[in-house]
Protein backbone atom coordinates (compact mmCIF):
# COMPACT_ATOMS: atom_id res chain seq x y z
CA UNK A 1 0.00 0.00 0.00
CA UNK A 2 1.04 3.49 -0.76
CA UNK A 3 1.57 5.64 1.68
CA UNK A 4 0.37 9.63 1.30
CA UNK A 5 2.35 12.40 2.90
CA UNK A 6 1.48 15.91 3.53
CA UNK A 7 4.46 18.49 3.92
CA UNK A 8 4.84 21.89 5.73
CA UNK A 9 7.40 24.15 4.85
CA UNK A 10 8.71 21.40 1.79
CA UNK A 11 10.71 24.02 0.61
CA UNK A 12 13.00 24.25 3.39
CA UNK A 13 15.88 22.14 4.81
CA UNK A 14 13.58 19.19 6.32
CA UNK A 15 11.22 19.89 3.46
CA UNK A 16 13.77 18.95 0.92
CA UNK A 17 15.24 15.77 3.23
CA UNK A 18 11.85 14.53 3.50
CA UNK A 19 11.01 14.69 -0.61
CA UNK A 20 14.52 13.24 -0.84
CA UNK A 21 13.44 10.31 0.45
CA UNK A 22 9.88 10.40 -1.20
CA UNK A 23 11.36 10.22 -4.41
CA UNK A 24 13.01 6.52 -3.56
CA UNK A 25 9.32 5.57 -3.65
CA UNK A 26 6.19 4.36 -1.39
CA UNK A 27 4.61 7.43 -0.87
CA UNK A 28 2.09 10.39 -2.98
CA UNK A 29 2.49 13.32 -2.21
CA UNK A 30 -0.99 15.11 -0.87
CA UNK A 31 0.01 18.61 0.16
CA UNK A 32 3.18 20.98 -0.16
CA UNK A 33 3.73 24.16 1.58
CA UNK A 34 5.57 27.31 2.08
CA UNK A 35 5.85 30.59 2.86
CA UNK A 36 6.43 32.97 0.10
CA UNK A 37 8.59 30.85 -3.26
CA UNK A 38 6.14 30.19 -5.12
CA UNK A 39 8.40 29.27 -8.21
CA UNK A 40 10.08 26.60 -5.66
CA UNK A 41 6.84 25.57 -4.66
CA UNK A 42 5.08 25.48 -7.89
CA UNK A 43 7.89 23.29 -9.06
CA UNK A 44 7.74 20.65 -6.24
CA UNK A 45 3.82 20.14 -6.49
CA UNK A 46 4.41 19.04 -10.16
CA UNK A 47 6.97 16.93 -9.99
CA UNK A 48 5.06 14.75 -7.26
CA UNK A 49 1.41 15.39 -8.66
CA UNK A 50 0.67 16.97 -5.57
CA UNK A 51 -2.93 17.85 -4.78
CA UNK A 52 -2.74 21.26 -3.14
CA UNK A 53 -0.06 23.56 -2.76
CA UNK A 54 0.08 26.13 -0.13
CA UNK A 55 2.06 29.58 0.50
CA UNK A 56 1.21 31.56 3.34
CA UNK A 57 2.48 35.11 1.96
CA UNK A 58 -0.84 36.01 0.52
CA UNK A 59 1.49 38.47 -1.75
CA UNK A 60 2.89 35.03 -3.68
CA UNK A 61 -0.97 33.53 -3.86
CA UNK A 62 -1.46 34.74 -7.10
CA UNK A 63 1.96 34.05 -8.98
CA UNK A 64 1.57 30.34 -7.32
CA UNK A 65 -1.99 30.46 -9.18
CA UNK A 66 -0.76 31.00 -12.58
CA UNK A 67 2.40 28.67 -12.21
CA UNK A 68 0.02 25.74 -11.63
CA UNK A 69 -2.77 26.63 -13.84
CA UNK A 70 -3.40 23.74 -16.33
CA UNK A 71 -2.29 20.98 -13.71
CA UNK A 72 -4.51 18.83 -11.33
CA UNK A 73 -2.76 20.90 -8.33
CA UNK A 74 -4.71 23.48 -6.44
CA UNK A 75 -2.99 26.08 -5.40
CA UNK A 76 -4.21 27.99 -1.86
CA UNK A 77 -2.61 31.11 -0.28
CA UNK A 78 -2.55 32.71 3.32
CA UNK A 79 -3.11 31.30 6.52
CA UNK A 80 -6.44 29.76 5.68
CA UNK A 81 -4.80 28.01 2.55
CA UNK A 82 -1.98 26.77 4.65
CA UNK A 83 -4.65 25.50 6.83
CA UNK A 84 -6.41 23.82 3.83
CA UNK A 85 -3.53 21.97 2.50
CA UNK A 86 -2.44 20.76 6.52
CA UNK A 87 -6.43 19.41 6.96
CA UNK A 88 -5.87 17.61 3.37
CA UNK A 89 -6.35 13.49 4.42
CA UNK A 90 -3.47 11.73 3.90
CA UNK A 91 -1.61 9.44 6.68
CA UNK A 92 1.40 11.30 7.69
CA UNK A 93 1.72 15.23 8.09
CA UNK A 94 5.40 16.27 8.11
CA UNK A 95 5.72 19.57 10.04
CA UNK A 96 8.83 21.72 9.30
CA UNK A 97 7.25 25.17 9.37
CA UNK A 98 10.30 27.23 10.97
CA UNK A 99 9.14 29.03 13.59
CA UNK A 100 5.76 29.66 16.06
CA UNK A 101 4.28 30.18 12.51
CA UNK A 102 4.11 26.34 12.35
CA UNK A 103 1.60 25.43 15.63
CA UNK A 104 -1.61 26.75 13.41
CA UNK A 105 -1.39 24.26 10.63
CA UNK A 106 0.26 21.33 12.82
CA UNK A 107 -2.77 21.44 15.65
CA UNK A 108 -5.21 21.69 12.53
CA UNK A 109 -3.48 19.15 10.57
CA UNK A 110 -4.71 16.65 14.00
CA UNK A 111 -6.85 13.57 12.82
CA UNK A 112 -7.87 10.07 13.45
CA UNK A 113 -4.92 7.24 13.07
CA UNK A 114 -2.82 10.38 11.35
CA UNK A 115 0.89 9.77 11.59
CA UNK A 116 2.36 14.15 12.88
CA UNK A 117 6.03 13.47 12.35
CA UNK A 118 7.14 16.73 14.55
CA UNK A 119 10.29 18.82 12.79
CA UNK A 120 9.22 22.11 14.17
CA UNK A 121 10.07 21.97 17.87
CA UNK A 122 8.30 25.67 18.39
CA UNK A 123 5.19 23.93 18.01
CA UNK A 124 5.98 22.11 21.51
CA UNK A 125 7.49 25.93 22.87
CA UNK A 126 4.63 27.89 22.49
CA UNK A 127 1.74 25.54 23.70
CA UNK A 128 3.52 22.15 24.77
CA UNK A 129 0.65 20.55 27.26
CA UNK A 130 -1.83 22.00 24.82
CA UNK A 131 -0.37 20.42 21.81
CA UNK A 132 0.08 16.88 22.97
CA UNK A 133 -3.17 16.84 24.95
CA UNK A 134 -5.33 17.94 21.39
CA UNK A 135 -3.11 15.56 19.45
CA UNK A 136 -4.22 12.59 22.00
CA UNK A 137 -7.47 14.06 21.95
CA UNK A 138 -7.80 13.93 18.00
CA UNK A 139 -6.69 10.23 18.27
CA UNK A 140 -3.22 11.73 16.29
CA UNK A 141 -0.23 9.63 17.11
CA UNK A 142 3.00 12.67 17.41
CA UNK A 143 6.57 11.19 16.30
CA UNK A 144 9.66 13.03 16.49
CA UNK A 145 11.91 14.12 13.69
CA UNK A 146 14.09 16.27 15.85
CA UNK A 147 17.31 13.57 16.03
CA UNK A 148 17.57 13.91 19.60
CA UNK A 149 14.04 13.09 20.27
CA UNK A 150 13.69 10.77 17.67
CA UNK A 151 16.19 8.94 19.31
CA UNK A 152 14.98 9.15 22.67
CA UNK A 153 12.11 7.67 20.87
CA UNK A 154 13.69 4.47 19.90
CA UNK A 155 15.60 4.09 23.22
CA UNK A 156 12.36 4.17 25.02
CA UNK A 157 11.31 1.03 23.18
CA UNK A 158 13.98 -0.85 25.99
CA UNK A 159 12.20 -0.50 29.00
CA UNK A 160 8.82 0.31 30.66
CA UNK A 161 8.43 4.00 31.47
CA UNK A 162 8.76 4.00 35.18
CA UNK A 163 12.15 2.07 34.63
CA UNK A 164 13.57 5.84 33.09
CA UNK A 165 16.01 7.63 35.18
CA UNK A 166 17.18 10.33 33.08
CA UNK A 167 17.64 10.90 29.10
CA UNK A 168 20.20 13.02 27.90
CA UNK A 169 20.10 14.82 24.90
CA UNK A 170 23.63 14.84 23.07
CA UNK A 171 24.92 18.78 21.44
CA UNK A 172 27.66 18.81 18.92
CA UNK A 173 28.40 22.56 20.82
CA UNK A 174 27.91 23.98 17.59
CA UNK A 175 30.71 26.00 15.65
CA UNK A 176 31.85 27.94 18.56
CA UNK A 177 32.21 25.66 20.84
CA UNK A 178 35.90 26.37 21.59
CA UNK A 179 35.69 30.01 21.22
CA UNK A 180 36.53 32.67 23.95
CA UNK A 181 33.58 34.91 25.62
CA UNK A 182 35.83 38.04 23.81
CA UNK A 183 35.59 36.24 20.76
CA UNK A 184 31.91 35.42 20.81
CA UNK A 185 31.22 39.01 20.89
CA UNK A 186 32.45 39.62 17.72
CA UNK A 187 30.82 36.24 15.74
CA UNK A 188 29.36 37.23 12.80
CA UNK A 189 25.79 35.50 11.04
CA UNK A 190 27.42 34.03 8.03
CA UNK A 191 29.74 32.54 10.46
CA UNK A 192 27.01 30.93 13.01
CA UNK A 193 24.98 29.95 10.35
CA UNK A 194 27.68 27.21 9.60
CA UNK A 195 27.19 24.37 11.19
CA UNK A 196 29.88 21.87 11.69
CA UNK A 197 27.93 18.54 11.20
CA UNK A 198 24.29 19.36 10.10
CA UNK A 199 23.14 21.19 6.90
CA UNK A 200 20.00 23.04 8.62
CA UNK A 201 18.12 26.16 8.06
CA UNK A 202 19.23 29.14 9.40
CA UNK A 203 17.53 30.13 12.45
CA UNK A 204 18.25 26.32 13.81
CA UNK A 205 21.86 26.96 12.86
CA UNK A 206 22.05 30.15 14.63
CA UNK A 207 20.31 28.17 17.44
CA UNK A 208 22.71 25.74 17.34
CA UNK A 209 25.29 28.18 18.05
CA UNK A 210 24.08 29.86 20.95
CA UNK A 211 22.60 26.26 22.54
CA UNK A 212 19.46 27.28 22.71
CA UNK A 213 18.80 25.05 20.56
CA UNK A 214 19.42 22.62 23.09
CA UNK A 215 17.66 24.48 25.46
CA UNK A 216 14.60 24.15 23.18
CA UNK A 217 15.32 20.97 23.08
CA UNK A 218 15.26 20.11 26.93
CA UNK A 219 11.48 21.83 26.70
CA UNK A 220 10.48 19.51 23.59
CA UNK A 221 11.64 16.28 25.48
CA UNK A 222 9.49 17.35 28.39
CA UNK A 223 6.22 17.62 27.03
CA UNK A 224 6.85 15.00 23.91
CA UNK A 225 7.81 12.01 26.95
CA UNK A 226 6.66 13.95 29.91
CA UNK A 227 10.01 13.70 31.97
CA UNK A 228 10.89 16.36 34.71
CA UNK A 229 12.96 18.88 34.48
CA UNK A 230 15.54 16.86 37.09
CA UNK A 231 14.86 14.35 34.61
CA UNK A 232 16.58 15.59 31.70
CA UNK A 233 20.32 16.71 30.86
CA UNK A 234 22.74 17.83 27.89
CA UNK A 235 25.72 16.40 26.96
CA UNK A 236 28.18 18.19 24.55
CA UNK A 237 29.41 15.19 21.93
CA UNK A 238 31.02 17.09 18.73
CA UNK A 239 31.25 14.24 16.39
CA UNK A 240 27.12 14.31 16.32
CA UNK A 241 26.86 10.01 16.37
CA UNK A 242 25.96 9.72 19.58
CA UNK A 243 22.47 11.26 19.41
CA UNK A 244 20.49 10.63 23.28
CA UNK A 245 21.08 8.13 25.87
CA UNK A 246 18.65 6.95 28.10
CA UNK A 247 19.25 5.84 31.36
CA UNK A 248 17.48 2.90 33.14
CA UNK A 249 17.18 2.44 36.93
CA UNK A 250 19.30 -0.92 36.74
CA UNK A 251 22.13 1.38 35.49
CA UNK A 252 21.67 0.24 31.70
CA UNK A 253 22.46 2.99 29.27
CA UNK A 254 20.74 2.87 25.78
CA UNK A 255 22.25 4.82 23.16
CA UNK A 256 20.62 5.57 19.76
CA UNK A 257 23.50 6.19 17.16
CA UNK A 258 23.88 7.12 13.47
CA UNK A 259 24.97 9.28 10.41
CA UNK A 260 24.25 13.02 10.99
CA UNK A 261 21.86 13.11 8.49
CA UNK A 262 18.46 14.01 9.06
CA UNK A 263 17.31 11.59 6.33
CA UNK A 264 17.54 8.71 9.04
CA UNK A 265 15.34 10.65 11.60
CA UNK A 266 13.13 11.64 8.80
CA UNK A 267 12.49 8.48 7.31
CA UNK A 268 11.88 6.56 10.42
CA UNK A 269 9.43 8.42 11.23
CA UNK A 270 7.77 8.01 7.59
CA UNK A 271 8.29 4.18 7.92
CA UNK A 272 7.04 3.54 11.51
CA UNK A 273 6.76 1.07 13.14
CA UNK A 274 8.33 -0.38 10.31
CA UNK A 275 12.06 0.72 8.88
CA UNK A 276 12.52 2.41 6.17
CA UNK A 277 14.75 0.36 3.39
CA UNK A 278 17.35 2.85 1.40
CA UNK A 279 20.55 3.93 0.48
CA UNK A 280 21.49 5.79 3.92
CA UNK A 281 24.32 6.48 5.00
CA UNK A 282 25.86 3.92 6.71
CA UNK A 283 28.01 4.93 10.55
CA UNK A 284 31.39 3.62 9.96
CA UNK A 285 32.77 4.06 13.66
CA UNK A 286 36.16 2.92 12.67
CA UNK A 287 36.27 6.36 10.36
CA UNK A 288 35.10 8.10 13.38
CA UNK A 289 37.48 7.00 15.29
CA UNK A 290 36.66 8.38 18.71
CA UNK A 291 33.87 9.75 20.24
CA UNK A 292 34.30 12.85 22.71
CA UNK A 293 32.06 14.14 25.50
CA UNK A 294 32.20 17.23 27.96
CA UNK A 295 29.82 18.86 30.10
CA UNK A 296 28.39 22.00 28.03
CA UNK A 297 29.66 25.58 29.43
CA UNK A 298 26.79 27.84 30.61
CA UNK A 299 29.18 30.55 31.49
CA UNK A 300 29.64 31.09 27.50
CA UNK A 301 26.31 29.59 26.95
CA UNK A 302 23.97 30.85 29.21
CA UNK A 303 20.68 30.17 26.39
CA UNK A 304 21.03 26.87 28.08
CA UNK A 305 20.33 28.22 31.76
CA UNK A 306 17.08 30.09 30.21
CA UNK A 307 15.97 27.13 28.82
CA UNK A 308 16.07 25.36 32.13
CA UNK A 309 14.52 28.21 33.56
CA UNK A 310 11.81 28.77 31.29
CA UNK A 311 11.16 24.61 31.81
CA UNK A 312 10.95 24.90 35.59
CA UNK A 313 8.73 28.10 35.85
CA UNK A 314 6.05 26.19 33.42
CA UNK A 315 3.09 27.68 31.79
CA UNK A 316 3.66 29.89 28.86
CA UNK A 317 7.73 30.65 30.15
CA UNK A 318 8.56 28.30 27.11
CA UNK A 319 6.32 30.15 24.61
CA UNK A 320 8.17 33.19 25.87
CA UNK A 321 11.38 31.79 25.98
CA UNK A 322 10.49 31.00 21.87
CA UNK A 323 9.46 34.08 20.78
CA UNK A 324 11.99 36.27 22.65
CA UNK A 325 14.60 34.42 21.16
CA UNK A 326 12.88 34.43 17.64
CA UNK A 327 12.75 38.43 17.62
CA UNK A 328 16.95 38.15 19.05
CA UNK A 329 17.85 36.09 16.25
CA UNK A 330 16.03 38.65 13.37
CA UNK A 331 17.63 40.91 15.07
CA UNK A 332 21.30 39.54 14.97
CA UNK A 333 20.95 38.40 11.01
CA UNK A 334 19.87 42.08 10.87
CA UNK A 335 23.23 43.05 12.20
CA UNK A 336 21.27 44.85 14.76
CA UNK A 337 22.04 42.74 17.80
CA UNK A 338 25.80 40.83 18.61
CA UNK A 339 25.94 37.15 19.04
CA UNK A 340 25.40 37.40 23.30
CA UNK A 341 22.84 39.95 22.72
CA UNK A 342 20.64 37.13 21.76
CA UNK A 343 20.67 35.22 25.23
CA UNK A 344 20.66 39.08 27.21
CA UNK A 345 17.88 39.84 25.02
CA UNK A 346 15.80 36.67 25.35
CA UNK A 347 16.95 36.92 29.42
CA UNK A 348 15.75 40.41 30.00
CA UNK A 349 12.16 39.73 27.95
CA UNK A 350 11.84 36.30 30.19
CA UNK A 351 12.08 38.61 33.23
CA UNK A 352 10.26 41.26 32.55
CA UNK A 353 7.18 38.58 30.96
CA UNK A 354 7.47 37.45 34.47
CA UNK A 355 6.57 40.19 36.54
CA UNK A 356 4.23 41.42 34.10
CA UNK A 357 2.05 38.00 34.79
CA UNK A 358 2.46 36.53 31.75
CA UNK A 359 3.48 33.03 32.80
CA UNK A 360 0.19 31.43 32.35
CA UNK A 361 -1.08 27.95 31.16
CA UNK A 362 -2.81 28.77 27.74
CA UNK A 363 -6.51 26.19 27.17
CA UNK A 364 -6.61 27.10 23.14
CA UNK A 365 -4.03 28.18 20.14
CA UNK A 366 -5.24 31.50 19.90
CA UNK A 367 -4.39 31.84 23.52
CA UNK A 368 -0.95 30.53 22.86
CA UNK A 369 -0.30 32.58 19.90
CA UNK A 370 -1.64 35.76 21.97
CA UNK A 371 1.01 35.41 24.26
CA UNK A 372 3.49 34.66 21.72
CA UNK A 373 2.48 38.29 19.70
CA UNK A 374 3.17 40.02 23.83
CA UNK A 375 6.23 38.11 24.26
CA UNK A 376 7.50 39.59 20.48
CA UNK A 377 6.42 42.92 20.87
CA UNK A 378 8.24 42.94 24.51
CA UNK A 379 11.32 41.90 22.94
CA UNK A 380 11.18 44.59 20.08
CA UNK A 381 10.48 47.19 23.31
CA UNK A 382 13.65 45.93 25.01
CA UNK A 383 15.57 45.29 21.74
CA UNK A 384 17.06 49.44 21.60
CA UNK A 385 18.62 49.03 25.09
CA UNK A 386 20.74 45.29 23.83
CA UNK A 387 21.21 46.50 20.30
CA UNK A 388 24.60 46.82 19.43
CA UNK A 389 26.61 46.89 15.77
CA UNK A 390 28.11 43.22 14.97
CA UNK A 391 30.91 43.18 13.13
P1 LIG B 1 14.12 26.17 6.85
O1 LIG B 1 14.27 27.60 7.17
O2 LIG B 1 15.13 25.52 5.98
O3 LIG B 1 12.66 25.92 6.18
C1 LIG B 1 11.50 26.43 6.74
C2 LIG B 1 10.29 26.13 5.88
O4 LIG B 1 9.14 26.80 6.48
C3 LIG B 1 10.36 26.64 4.45
O5 LIG B 1 9.63 25.78 3.60
C4 LIG B 1 9.66 28.01 4.53
O6 LIG B 1 9.09 28.40 3.28
C5 LIG B 1 8.58 27.75 5.55
N1 LIG B 1 8.24 28.95 6.33
C6 LIG B 1 9.09 29.83 6.90
N2 LIG B 1 8.42 30.80 7.56
C7 LIG B 1 7.11 30.51 7.40
C8 LIG B 1 5.90 31.15 7.85
N3 LIG B 1 5.93 32.30 8.58
N4 LIG B 1 4.73 30.58 7.52
C9 LIG B 1 4.69 29.43 6.79
N5 LIG B 1 5.79 28.80 6.32
C10 LIG B 1 6.98 29.33 6.64
O7 LIG B 1 13.99 25.42 8.26
P2 LIG B 1 14.43 23.92 8.62
O8 LIG B 1 15.84 23.88 9.00
O9 LIG B 1 13.91 22.98 7.58
O10 LIG B 1 13.62 23.70 9.99
C11 LIG B 1 12.23 23.48 10.02
C12 LIG B 1 11.83 23.10 11.44
O11 LIG B 1 12.43 21.86 11.77
C13 LIG B 1 12.29 24.09 12.52
O12 LIG B 1 11.33 24.17 13.50
C14 LIG B 1 13.55 23.44 13.07
O13 LIG B 1 13.77 23.77 14.43
C15 LIG B 1 13.20 21.97 12.94
N6 LIG B 1 14.36 21.09 12.83
C16 LIG B 1 15.20 21.23 11.78
C17 LIG B 1 16.31 20.41 11.68
C18 LIG B 1 17.26 20.51 10.50
O14 LIG B 1 18.17 19.71 10.39
N7 LIG B 1 17.08 21.43 9.59
C19 LIG B 1 16.57 19.45 12.67
C20 LIG B 1 15.68 19.33 13.72
C21 LIG B 1 14.57 20.16 13.80
MG1 LIG C 1 18.01 18.38 17.28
Amino acid sequence: MVTSVSILGATGSIGTSTLALVREGGFRVVALTANSDAKKLAALAKEFDAEIAAVSDEGAYAELKSLLSGTRTKAAGGASGTIEAASARSDILLSAIVGAAGLAPTVAGFAPGRKIALANKECLLTAGSLFMREAQKAGATVLPVDSEHNAVFQALACGKRDAVKRVTLTASGGPFRTLSRERLALVTPEEAVRHPNWSMGAKISIDSATLMNKGLELIEAHYLFDLSSDQLETLVHPQSVVHALVEFHDGSVVAQMAHPDMRIPIGFCLAWPERLEWQAPRLDLAKVGSLHFEAPDHERFPALFLARAALDAGGSAPNVLNAANEVAIDAFRARRLSFPGIPALTGAVLEKAEKEGLYREVSTVNDALGVDHVARSLAATLLPQFAAKAS
